[in-house]
């Protein structure tokens, strides 16, 4: 079966984009160490013209270190670092291996996520399923620890043991498509509870992660109403570890309403992790607020971005995935190998 390589290259482009100033290059490669799709970053260090040549003959060396961890099995995710750059190294699917080469500045943890979320999408690729090239905005929160630089080992990344449960509460005016998002997500699994003290619905989802050995339940608390929603708010809100203020494209007050949802949810849960969406983006024609102006709100709040859906399905999956990994990234640990 062919791999649709545009679609790996787009897939690249927009790592490329969102990753920024600090990668040197991206690469798919297979079991063999073969390079599939290469693409040479912004940042300015002494890679050749030639990209794919250039790139392999530097990323060669720890290549096949990584490709003999993997002919003993499974790999999962890792980072190896030299005196000038840092790897890392993600499994995609059992056929393929993706490669980030950050330079040596560059903090490995704020871009795991990512890179972590685009290898899934290049298993997909290879699969032959469908999928979305778009990589969510990359925000970098200053104040994540990173991984440790340790020159020339090998280090697998992990997350600690366990399961994890987090309540996820949603943000933003009544008709963005808030229920729509969850009702989208949780489709397969659906278990709803309901309480009627607090007018919520109460949903349950697993996220999964694939090589990571870790799984994530969201537990989704979603407002049935807008009415009552002053007076329980301290209870929706509280205790929540995992947000996503929904806004519509389609209608610039659910954006500007959005800076007061994050100061109220911020101030309950100083701890929560936020993702910003714009929704309804199917709705081409009515849309009113730019993917730039989307942005410039995530930024000035240090969230990530991303547009769907709940419509067409469209990156909802990568939205709630993404928070998910947002939130695992605290439990991340490393081993030498
Ligand atoms: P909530 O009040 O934020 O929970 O919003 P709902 O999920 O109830 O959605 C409000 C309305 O918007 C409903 O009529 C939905 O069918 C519609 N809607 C939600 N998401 C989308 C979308 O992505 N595209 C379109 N075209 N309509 C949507
Ligand atoms: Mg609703």
């Amino acid at each position: 079966m062919s791999v649709d390589r545009k679609k790996l290259e787009a897939l690249l482009q927009w790592y490329q984009q969102e990753v920024g100033e600090n990668l040197i290059a991206a690469l798919i490669v297979n079991r063999e160490g073969l390079v599939m799709s290469a693409l040479k970053g912004s940042s300015d260090t002494e890679v050749e013209e030639d990209v794919i040549g250039g790139v392999s003959a530097l990323v060669e060396p720890v290549l096949t270190r990584i490709t003999e961890e993997f002919s003993s099995g499974s790999f999962g995710t890792g980072t190896f670092d030299t005196e000038d750059q840092r790897f890392i190294f993600c499994e995609a699917g059992p056929e393929a291996i993706f490669v980030t080469v950050l330079t040596s500045v560059a903090m490995v943890d704020p871009v795991f996520p990512y890179a972590y979320l685009a290898a899934e999408k290049i298993a997909r690729i290879f699969d032959g399923r469908s999928v979305s090239p778009v990589i969510p905005k990359l925000i970098t929160d200053s104040q994540s620890h990173d991984i440790e630089r340790k020159v020339d080992k090998l280090q697998k990344i992990k997350i600690q043991s366990g399961e994890y449960a987090f309540k996820l509460i949603l943000g933003g005016e009544g008709g963005v498509g808030k229920t729509s998002m969850v009702h989208r997500f949780v489709e397969d699994s659906f278990q709803t509870d309901y309480k009627s003290t607090i007018g919520t619905s109460i949903m349950k989802k697993e996220c999964e992660f694939q090589g990571l050995e870790s799984k994530v339940r969201f537990v989704i608390w979603d407002l049935a109403g807008q009415a009552q929603f002053k007076r329980v708010r301290q209870t929706y809100v509280s205790n929540a570890e995992a947000g996503i203020l929904v806004y519509d494209v389609t209608r610039k007050e659910t954006l500007d309403s959005l800076e007061n949802w994050f100061k109220e949810i911020k101030s309950v849960s100083p701890k929560i992790s936020l993702i910003l969406v714009g929704n309804k983006i199917d709705l081409e024609d009515e849309r009113v607020i730019s993917t730039a102006q989307g942005e410039e709100l995530a930024l000035k709040l240090s969230l990530s971005y991303i547009e769907t859906s709940a419509k067409t399905g469209e990156n909802i999956n990568d939205a709630f995935k993404m928070l998910a990994l947002q939130i695992l990234k605290r439990f991340i640990f490393t081993e030498e190998v």
